[in-house]
């Protein structure tokens, strides 16, 4: 099996929004509303390919969509296009990488949706045979939410095949730290894991390599600073989850200190990653 981080695009973030200074104006400054823009990073935002030996392409989220490179109020709407700064370009769409790498984009049978946040979940329309799997309860979120949850449902209310996992069921079971988790082929190589509290269906990634994991932490942690000194997001589903589901990852990776851990949105990190890893 082969993994490929694929950069849809980078957001400009104020350091506030991945570590919120606590107290009364921590949810404003953690919005960057106190931050020079100067003083902002601009984070990757990833999506990645997994190609399975038995299930062909997978995709882990779908990045930006297209029109994202010239006119980001078109898929994102324009309050998300006007509030959050961008730098996309065309070849950055997730079809486009995958022609680039020999990869026919309508072959890709699985992706696999850590949530519906607008970032994650723009390119969806990009890959309409595909199924989608994403948890139920993200699912509810994303329905009944809107701008102010993160999500648009343009992105994602189509009548594709899309999968609710639903963590609550009897055949999930406990994997290593985590506590919920879904195999999701039956061979042990891709396996899902609740992380909510992000968002109230945030899902992680594990995947097992020849010798080694690799774990896609999705946003249930924006960085491994976040993980390595329990930071606190401006934005979150419920914070209390969001601790729980981020006491699993920091006490699997001390249990598996060789495990490639890769964070949803990690500028000092994504430089040192590589291109493949198998
Ligand atoms: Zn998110």
């Amino acid at each position: 099996m082969r993994v490929t981080p694929l950069l849809a695009g980078e957001a400009k973030l104020p350091p506030t929004y991945l570590n919120s200074p606590s107290g009364r104006l921590g949810r404003l400054r953690g919005l960057g509303l106190t931050t020079p823009r100067s003083r902002w990073i601009w984070a990757p935002v990833p999506a990645f390919l997994v190609e399975h030996p038995g299930a062909g392409a997978i995709l882990v989220d779908t990045g930006f969509a297209p029109s994202v490179a010239e006119n980001p109020r078109e898929s994102l709407g324009w309050r998300a296009g006007t509030l959050f700064t961008l730098r996309v370009g065309p070849e950055q769409a997730i079809r486009e990488q995958l022609l680039a790498r020999g990869i026919d984009p309508d072959a890709v049978g699985l992706v696999v949706m850590t949530h519906l946040h607008f970032d994650h979940a723009s390119g969806v329309p990009e890959f309409p045979a595909a199924t989608f799997v994403v948890d139920r309860h993200e699912w509810e979120a994303a329905s009944s939410g809107g701008f102010r949850h993160g999500y648009r449902h343009s992105h994602f209310d189509h009548p594709f095949d899309w999968r609710e996992i639903d963590y609550g069921a009897s055949d999930v079971e406990s994997h290593e730290t985590f506590g919920r988790t879904v195999d999701l082929l039956g061979d042990g190589s891709v396996r899902l894991l609740s992380t909510p509290g992000h968002t109230h269906g945030h899902q992680s990634v594990l995947l097992r390599l020849a010798g080694r994991s690799l774990l896609l932490v999705g946003d249930a942690a924006y960085t491994r600073r976040a993980i390595a000194e329990s930071w606190i997001p401006a934005l979150y589903a419920d914070r209390h989850v969001y601790l729980r589901s981020l006491g699993e990852i920091q006490r699997y990776i001390q249990a598996e200190p060789n495990a490639v851990v890769i964070c949803g949105h990690d500028a000092e990190s994504w430089p040192t990653l590589e291109s493949v890893y198998a």
